[in-house]
């Protein structure tokens, strides 16, 4: 039933409620404004740091920040090239490096990203961090966390007007945050995107690491690293969304476009 009411439901809001995601074109469900999902977001991100400690290693430190800004820098230039600055409204950058043997990152909407220390062996140089950062921030900037939160919001509220029900259930639109922005001390990781995420975030993050000037060739091999360490990482990491053989023959695929922005 509940499937029912949804194949009623989204043919007048995807005429309605459609965005299209910079960099591959694809269109997705998007009911959630901008500023809600990064006011969240911010109240989330200092949650985290508050419940956190940071790294006392300074020179790590200074990598990601710095990793973090050219990553910035690439995504600000694609999107002004493309006519797309206006998506990065409201977006406040901030790179932070998180005491802890977890193997994770994330970057949470508006630009709030964590690097926590269990990565950096995995990375190993700082175009290993590139490859994690510009996958983590294309998850942001394409509005992944949002467009999962729409579909979730289509399906639970079936057929309220949904632009209101965001403004008049607060309580709910925070529930659904919390569903797919399990962000906190005691998660440590979000929950894990579908494959179709996952394939255009590698896309997204390769063209960026690229256009920031760190080798995108980097990527495949990072990914056949995480692979090859499997098991503790958080969902995010896993080796199963999507399977190692088809994220890695993706990102060959779309090598030599990423090459092209690197030798420019
Ligand atoms: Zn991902």
């Amino acid at each position: 039933m509940r499937r029912l009411v949804a194949l009623v439901l989204l043919p007048p809001l995807l005429l309605t409620a459609c965005a299209t995601v910079p960099l591959t074109g694809r269109k997705q469900l998007s009911l959630i404004p901008d500023s809600q999902m990064n006011a969240m977001s911010y109240q989330q991100y200092d949650q985290v740091l508050a419940e956190s400690t940071l790294s006392s290693d300074a020179k790590a430190t200074a990598m990601v920040q710095r990793c973090g800004r050219r990553i910035q820098g690439a995504v600000e230039d694609y999107f002004r090239a493309n006519g797309l600055s206006h998506h990065l409204d409201g977006y406040q950058w901030d790179f932070n490096l998180i005491e802890s043997e977890q193997v994770n990152a994330w970057c949470m909407p508006g630009g709030k990203v964590a690097f926590y220390t269990g990565i950096l062996p995995l990375c190993g140089d700082e175009a290993g961090v590139a490859v994690v950062m510009g996958h983590e921030v294309a998850h942001a900037v394409a509005e992944h966390g949002g467009e999962r939160m729409s579909h979730q919001l289509a399906l639970s509220l079936g057929g309220m007007a949904l632009s209101e029900a965001v403004k008049d259930k607060p309580d709910e639109t925070r529930a659904l945050w919390l569903t797919v922005f399990a962000v906190g001390a005691q998660y440590g990781a979000m929950l894990p995107y579908s494959r179709t995420h996952e394939l255009e975030a590698d896309h997204m993050g390769l063209i960026f690491m690229a256009m920031a000037g760190y080798d995108p060739r980097t990527a495949p091999e990072f990914w056949q690293r995480m692979a090859a360490a499997g098991g503790q990482a958080p969902p995010e990491f896993m080796s199963t969304h999507p399977s190692d053989e088809t994220r890695i023959r993706h990102l060959k695929e779309k090598m030599p476009e990423a090459l092209a922005y690197y030798q420019h």
